[in-house]
């Protein structure tokens, strides 16, 4: 089966703005900075050519803020997913899958390793897809995830933005390299498959990177694993 996933403006800005916040901002008694977050992802899905293409049009998200965020994995309750989806079924909107963020500070991958391997689902995520999956009557579920990776880098680097894969579009923030990538997953004879899944975002499409008037994320004098954000004066 093939999957569109289309990701609008609004939906986008909410990724990046939970995502930065959990990467730069130090939480509560969190020794460092760079949590991973986790959120559902919300809006409509049209089935199309009699169920063999679906488009999944993801207009906003919700961030899980029961999920536990930690710097190396994030894991959310099943009961607030359930409550969530009951609620936005009420006002119309599906619940179409998730998201979470994979944040590396610059001296633990740079950005070339994380184009070669870092941006792609970790061994806990599938296992934890997987389990999604079997919540549903066999042979009938499937899972769409969205992986935001945010990487600091030492200076702003757009040469390489734009889009990578059909599922994959690389954009800076500032120093900051991000990397968005959709995936539907479904399963079979008790393995996970990865379905053909084409991402659309017409922001990213049209904008490699945000041209907006952005500060320097970096490391507090002194402290690698905390950063902070400048704004320009
Ligand atoms: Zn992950």
């Amino acid at each position: 089966m093939k999957h569109i996933v289309e990701i609008s403006k609004q939906a986008l800005t909410q990724m990046l703005l939970n995502g930065f916040e959990a990467f730069v901002i130090k939480h509560g008694d969190k020794k460092r900075s760079g949590i991973e977050f986790h959120a559902s992802l919300y809006g409509d899905i049209k089935i199309l050519d009699k169920g063999k293409k679906y488009r999944h049009v993801i207009e906003f998200i919700s961030v899980d803020t029961s999920a536990e965020m930690n710097s190396g994995s994030v894991s959310f309750s099943i009961e607030a997913s359930d409550l969530k989806e009951d609620i936005a079924e009420q006002m119309g909107f599906y619940q179409l899958g998730k998201m979470h963020s994979h944040p590396y500070l610059a001296h633990e991958m740079s950005v070339d390793e994380v184009r070669k391997q870092g941006f792609d689902f970790s061994p806990g995520d599938l296992e934890a897809i997987s389990d999604a999956i079997d919540r549903y009557e066999e042979g009938l579920g499937y899972h769409l995830e969205v992986l935001l990776t945010i990487t600091e880098m030492k200076q702003k680097n757009t040469s390489l933005d734009g889009r990578k894969e059909s599922n994959l579009f690389e954009f800076s923030v500032g120093n900051c390299k991000c990397f968005l990538h959709a995936q539907v997953f479904s399963k079979s004879d008790d393995k996970l498959h990865w379905d053909d899944t084409e991402l659309r975002c017409s922001f990213l499409e049209q904008n490699g990177h945000l041209e907006a008037n952005f500060g320097l994320i970096k490391a507090k004098k002194g402290r690698k694993r905390v950063l902070e954000y400048k704004p320009n004066n």
